[in-house]
């Protein structure tokens, strides 16, 4: 196999967020995040999520996903409609508020977007009663999102977009029953967004009970 020598060649222009269908107000934001060009899976999977399609991205940590689903959500999202209508699961409670930090940074161009996170380990009284003010985003662990579920204290009716964020590792973790139970409960007219490091074979049967017609975008490590 041969290699071209690219040395001196000018690198590829990075694709810059303004070319996606993005309102002004959440470029503007963007921008003052410091997010100038998208990295390689934002380039690669935000045109087919931002169209409304299911899509299974595979890239390695570090490389820019949260932002690659936060955005379709929150363009799926009607912030007068005070109910959750986005579910990020999460394998573990940091992860939960890593990704919260996020959706919260990137939320900030529109007014009063409330993202709430329920985790297993902390007081389930706290949450309740922060369910009980509402929130248009949750992110949480599979298992006590299914708690909540089967208690009745979160309703997913409203949502329009489930994220299955780090997917391997939630397998790794034995979460696969949960998922598939809180997924059950979810609406089916719905986009779902599944992202992971890794692509393992679970993780390709997971994809395939749960997604319609998924897109995959993967991001291989050449290096
Ligand atoms: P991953 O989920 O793939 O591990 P993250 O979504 O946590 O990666 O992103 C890693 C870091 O890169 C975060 O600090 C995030 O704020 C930053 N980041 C993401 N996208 C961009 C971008 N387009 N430009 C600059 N920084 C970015
Ligand atoms: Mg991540």
């Amino acid at each position: 196999m041969t290699r071209t020598d690219t040395t001196g060649a000018p690198a590829p222009a990075a694709a810059s967020f303004a070319s996606l269908p993005l309102p002004p107000a959440m470029q503007a934001n963007l921008q003052q995040l410091g997010y100038l060009a998208m990295t390689p899976i934002q380039a690669a999977s935000l045109p087919l999520a931002l169209a409304g399609a299911d899509l299974i991205a595979q890239a390695k940590t570090g490389s820019g996903k949260t932002a690659a689903f936060t955005l379709p959500l929150l363009a799926n999202l009607n912030p007068r409609r005070f109910a959750v209508q986005a579910l990020v699961l999460c394998p573990t409670r940091e992860l939960a508020e890593q990704v919260t930090q996020e959706i919260r940074r990137l939320a900030r161009a529109e007014d009063n977007i409330k993202t709430l996170t329920l985790c297993g380990g902390a007081p389930i009284r706290n949450q309740l009663a922060s369910l009980a003010h509402g929130a248009h985003i949750v992110v949480g662990t599979p298992g006590r999102i299914l708690d909540h579920l089967s208690r009745d204290t979160l309703a997913l009716d409203a949502l329009n977009t489930l994220v299955l964020d780090e997917a391997d590792r939630m397998l790794d973790m034995g979460f696969a029953e949960d998922i598939a139970q809180v997924v059950e409960r979810c609406p089916k007219a719905r986009q779902t967004l599944l992202f992971s490091a890794t692509y393992p074979e679970g993780v390709a049967k997971l994809a395939g009970r749960f997604m319609r017609d998924p897109k995959e975008v993967k991001l291989t490590e050449r290096h």
